[in-house]
């Protein structure tokens, strides 16, 4: 399996190239050659498979002979230790839980996913790699917990400051070891920008990578998710409607890549908060990236989602042909504030604020009779717990992965400039 850039200026690169790189040399992202439909008697009869064998049947062509077939099975063993359950929340809308791993956001499989990858390609090779990575929030926390003590590999974190949630905050700056944090006084783009700038810096010589979701190990294992709920739920037979919280767009663009595998799925929606450049496409054919606004569910605050890109290709760069299968719309703070209220009242469930979105989604696309919804929640309402706290009347009880982190000792390093990164780099 080869992958090409999206801006078609650099050669093809096998998965383990494209992995090590994050980003070709033209600064497109990558995209698999083929994608070969799974056997449909696999798909009827998924019941039988577990999860871990789901995986890796779903990935595998992905990987190719990069990665030998026991290693690629023990990658997923440590991936996925931990369920996907969903919970109904009503008749037709049910939510799949995504959040029970270590950092409790959706994330954690990609991190860990593409950390092992990483280990693995790295085993023979005296060169470190760094990977330097920037957070709205919860990437930072995945990254810094799935990369954690892995050999050769050192993590930069950029996160801005007074933006990302305390829990969010000692997530990604109390491991120490092999990750360094840098809190940057600015906001998530500026974050964004220094990173690319350092990733085009001749001036550095340490071996860079991406970790955010345009890395193809972050962003291709969480289409194992969409496998899951459909085994949750095929016995049902309904038609399947998905709504992705959506910031990188990467989990719904996996989604799609599972429908292009061959799973039974009728329709996607992306629901995003105030950052509605994809809404706004939809609507009018025209993409028109924005800074991005800062909003009660920060980890979809992103002004020009790098995925977006992806989804694109794999409707053929057809408008039409992608508002037949996909729709996006956005919803404010209080719109969001009060779904949560809504969902807390018709059934007790406690979401997060960017697993409310997800329902509005689900609201507005308007379900029909032989349709079932499921909205992916995406974080424990922990990780956003004054906004949960302020909108519902509850107390969330803190769990026991967050324990851990919440009385350690934030450790970062302030930075402004671009050219402080760099310092801090080329030491
Ligand atoms: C990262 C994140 C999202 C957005 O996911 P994308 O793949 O970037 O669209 C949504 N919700 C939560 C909680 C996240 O951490």
């Amino acid at each position: 399996m080869q992958y090409y850039s999206l801006h078609h200026k650099s050669p093809k690169t096998s998965f383990k190239k494209a992995v090590i790189e994050g980003l070709a040399k033209d600064r497109g992202i990558y995209f698999p050659e083929e994608i070969t439909p799974l056997d449909t008697a696999f798909i009827q009869n998924i019941s039988n498979y577990s999860n871990h064998e789901i995986a890796f049947k779903v990935i595998q062509q992905f990987v190719g002979n990069n990665i030998p077939e026991p290693v690629l099975k023990e990658i997923i063993k440590k991936t996925l230790t931990f369920d996907f359950p969903i919970e109904k929340i009503t008749d037709q809308i049910s939510s799949l839980e995504l959040f029970h791993g270590p950092t409790m956001a959706f994330k954690d499989v990609g991190a860990k996913f593409m950390a092992q990858c990483l280990e693995y390609f790295n085993k023979d090779n005296d060169e470190e790699v760094t990977v330097l990575v920037a957070t709205s929030g919860d990437t930072g926390g995945a990254v810094a917990n799935g990369f954690l003590g892995a050999k050769g590999v050192n993590v930069v974190i950029l996160y801005p400051s007074g933006k990302v949630s305390d829990i969010q905050e000692k997530q990604l700056t109390t491991l120490g070891q092999n990750i360094t944090a840098l809190e940057v006084d600015g906001v998530f783009d500026d974050c964004q920008e220094m990173v690319k700038t350092a990733f085009l810096d001749d001036e550095i010589e340490r071996k860079l990578t991406s970790a955010n979701s345009i890395n193809i190990a972050r962003w291709l294992p969480q289409m194992f998710y969409f496998f899951f709920a459909y085994k949750a739920l095929h016995q049902k037979k309904k038609d399947l409607v998905f709504s992705v919280p959506s910031g990188n767009f990467g989990n719904i663009c996996a989604g799609i890549m599972a429908q292009k595998l061959g799973l039974p799925v009728k329709h996607f929606v992306a629901s995003t908060n105030v950052n509605d450049i994809v809404p706004n496409y939809l609507k009018s054919g025209e993409y028109t990236p924005k800074p991005s606004k800062a909003t009660i569910s920060n980890a979809m605050d992103v002004g020009n989602p790098s995925n977006f890109i992806r989804i694109r290709e794999l409707f053929d760069n057809d408008l039409q042909q992608l508002r037949n299968s996909f729709s996006s719309y956005s919803f404010s703070d209080d719109e969001t504030r009060e779904k949560m209220q809504d969902i807390y009242d018709i059934s007790g469930y406690v979401s997060d604020p960017h697993g409310a979105v997800g329902y509005l989604g689900l609201e507005k696309y308007g379900l029909q009779e032989n349709e079932i919804g499921i909205f992916l929640e995406t974080a424990h309402p922990v990780k956003f717990l004054d906004v949960v706290e302020s909108t519902l009347p509850v107390r969330v009880a803190i769990p026991e992965q967050i324990k851990k982190v919440i009385d350690k000792e934030k450790v970062a390093l302030k930075i402004s400039t671009y050219e402080d990164l760099k310092s801090y780099l080329m030491k």
